[in-house]
This record gives C-alpha cells, sequence and structure tokens, in this order.
C-alpha cells in the first residue's frame, strides 16, 4: 500500500500508520467494506485520519442511506431516568437552537444535510427561519419536501448565487466523511454573511475511541485539529462543547475576514491520546482473536448492536455461533442485524454463558453494572480492554 501523504488539515507530511488491521473492515453504517484500516496521526496538528475509500462518491450517492429505511428509524441517545428513550436528532436540535443564537427571520442552510430532521425540527421550535438544505445525494429529497421550497434545495452543487446568502449553517456529523475537509469548511464560509454563525458537530475520538477505527470516517478531528481547521478558513471559534452529547464536538465558529492558522495549544497531548487509542485497538483485536480461537465452534451473545458490537461480530463471524445480540434500543428488537437477531437483554438465552461486551471501554463497565440478566448462572463477560 502507497503511504498516505499529507495531513488533511495542516498539510504536513505523515508518517508510519500508527493502526493498521486487515480487510474487511466496518463503516458507520456498519456495513463491512473489503479495505485495510489505516490510521495516521498528524504531530504537527494532531489530526487523525484514514486514507479516501475506494469510490467514495458512490458510497454517499447511493449507498450511504442512513435513517432511510423507515421514516422513524433514528439512533438512540440515551435513556431517560424513567426509561424512556431519547432519540438523537431532538437532542441535536435542542443544541443547535442554543448554539446557533437564530435572529429573527434568519436564512439557515443545513450542509449535508441527509434527511435534515434536525432542521426540521428546528423550524418546528422557530418557525420564522427559513430552512435551506444541501447534500451530495438525491436519496433524501423525498425527505425535504413538505417543508423546504424547492428553490432553498441544493444537490451535488451549490450554486454561486447563495455566496454571502446565510445567517447561519449548520452541518451535523458530515465533516468526518470528507476527504478534504479544508475545502468543506472554506465551501461554508463562502455561504455564509460575514458574521454569520456555524455550527458543526462531529465525533470526538476521545470521548469514543470506536470512531478511530470507523473506515468511512476519513477524519478523526481532535480540539486543537478542529480550531486548526476554522481558523484556517475564516472562523473565530466560539464554544467547543464537549459536554451536551457524550462523544461528540459542538463546535459553533463565526465566520470572519482573512486566516489565522497556527499551532493550537494542546497538539502534543491530543497526539499521544490518539495514539494511545491506536494502541488499545491494536491490543483489543490481538486478545478478541485469541479468545475467538480458544472457544471456537462455542454459543455466545454481543451486548451492544451499535459499532462496537458489529466490530465484535465481524471479527467473530464464521469462527464462534453468535446466537443474538443484545440491546437496550427497543427499536431493534425483532430486527435481525449482520444476519444476528436483536433481543433485549432479559431474553438472554439459557444456553448462553459467553457474553462479548461490545460498547465504548470508557463506559462498558459502568453500563454493564447496572444491567440485570434473567439468571444466576455464572456469566462469562469478555471486555474489550
Ligand atoms: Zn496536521
Amino acid at each position: 500500500m502507497r503511504a498516505m501523504a499529507l495531513c488533511r488539515v495542516c498539510g504536513s507530511t505523515l508518517g508510519e500508520p500508527a493502526y493498521q488491521a486487515a480487510a474487511p473492515a466496518l463503516t458507520s453504517i456498519m456495513t463491512a467494506l473489503n479495505s485495510d484500516t489505516v490510521v495516521h496521526v498528524c504531530e504537527r496538528c494532531s489530526h487523525a485520519q484514514c486514507p479516501n475509500m475506494p469510490d467514495i462518491q458512490t458510497f454517499y450517492d447511493t449507498t450511504y442511506r442512513i435513517s432511510l429505511e423507515a421514516d422513524d428509524h433514528d439512533q438512540l441517545f440515551a435513556l431517560a431516568a424513567d426509561g424512556r428513550p431519547l432519540y438523537r436528532t431532538d437532542h441535536q436540535a435542542a443544541i443547535s437552537l442554543r448554539m446557533l443564537e437564530l435572529p429573527p427571520g434568519a436564512l439557515i442552510l443545513d450542509y449535508g444535510a441527509a434527511k435534515s430532521d434536525t432542521l426540521r425540527k428546528l423550524v418546528e421550535h422557530r418557525p420564522d427561519i427559513i430552512p435551506h438544505v444541501f447534500d451530495v445525494s438525491r436519496d433524501y429529497v423525498f425527505a425535504w419536501q413538505d417543508w423546504v421550497r424547492a428553490e432553498h434545495q441544493a444537490t451535488y452543487t451549490i450554486d454561486p448565487s447563495w455566496h454571502g446568502r446565510f445567517d447561519a449553517v449548520m452541518s451535523h456529523f458530515a465533516i468526518e466523511h470528507v476527504a478534504e475537509p479544508i475545502a468543506f469548511l472554506a465551501q461554508i464560509r463562502a455561504v455564509l454573511k460575514p458574521g454569520g454563525r456555524l455550527l458543526i458537530s462531529l465525533p470526538d475520538v476521545h470521548a469514543n475511541p470506536g470512531d478511530m477505527i470507523v473506515v468511512d470516517h476519513l477524519n478523526h478531528f481532535t480540539d486543537p485539529s478542529i480550531r486548526h481547521a476554522l481558523k484556517a478558513t475564516g472562523f473565530t471559534v466560539n464554544e467547543i462543547n464537549r459536554a451536551d452529547f457524550p462523544g461528540a464536538f459542538f463546535v459553533s465558529a463565526t465566520a470572519r475576514e482573512g486566516n489565522l492558522a497556527g499551532p493550537e495549544d494542546g497538539v502534543a497531548a491530543a497526539t499521544a491520546q490518539n495514539r494511545e487509542i491506536c494502541r488499545f485497538w491494536k491490543k483489543a483485536y490481538a486478545s478478541l482473536t485469541q479468545t475467538r480461537d480458544r472457544m471456537a465452534g462455542q454459543r455466545c451473545t454481543i451486548y451492544g448492536a451499535g459499532f462496537y458490537g458489529s466490530w465484535i461480530a465481524q471479527q467473530l463471524s464464521g469462527a464462534m455461533d453468535v446466537v443474538a445480540f443484545l440491546d437496550q434500543n427497543p427499536k431493534l428488537h425483532e430486527s435481525q442485524h449482520m444476519g444476528i437477531p436483536v433481543r433485549h437483554p432479559a431474553e438472554l438465552d439459557e444456553t448462553v454463558d459467553t457474553i462479548f461486551i461490545g460498547l465504548n471501554p470508557l463506559k462498558a463497565r459502568a453500563i454493564m453494572a447496572s444491567v440485570s440478566f434473567p439468571t444466576h448462572r455464572d456469566l462469562n463477560l469478555v471486555w474489550l480492554d
């Protein structure tokens, strides 16, 4: 494999990969991709990145259909105190409303909108604002028709007549996918009025280390690397919020004249943390494949049908008999994931003693401490760390 030349944020030459694993890789929509997983960490700005995917345009135009299957499909964000599920777009809309500080009648663009559920919910709270949407696919047009005027919709490219037009742009969980994040932010800057507000959300790999090996997340931003990218494209950073949406950054910035990119504080610490996460995955892979080979042919379940659980299932495939995923999300029950049924934890199969824990390792022990299984048998819990 040809080594990747340059950091996508600061342009520095990159050295050897910090992590490398053989195909298949796992995508953010939990499908397998016949590609190695490779992570580079930049020493100068602390950005971590995966190589470009083959045929990236086709992947987003026709393959990447997140949340398209069912109208009410939404990712579980958390469980409320009363056990009621909270869904992610509601939460994104609430944070966006607060951080954008929209003036009355604001023209707002959802950039990389997909179905744009977040903006739709935002408009429900603020009927005065004028919604616009842009995406690199036409798959989502049907979801916009009822509430975004046709002339306020853009697909594939943005017409120059939109330059300097918007009071606000928001972009949720899009920049991690793009091969040219600087060009992406520069395009957003171009459509904003001077003084216009940007809100961008993206994964925080330090809070959710699984993000490092999501193969279609070409970018794994750190606090210093997102600051660097925003300053380089004509923004002043107002707030980097890591508290309101666990596992993600919500960043607000203001469009201004000129660029001021330079070294940010905290690069050395963020770089070290990226390298530590890469070491974690190396160890996790070695330990999981060892356990798998020792227990070959046995029955097991996997706790968690999200990214971590799917990654485990991918490694166990063909060697162990995975009878079910266990997951708290009621919307996943009675469905199959990767050809495996998904059940509530209370429905743990009586014949299974081994549970692989497919959860964020930073939270896994706390979560599992609150789960009760319908048995007093000794269970063999296998952790990623
Ligand atoms: Zn860099």
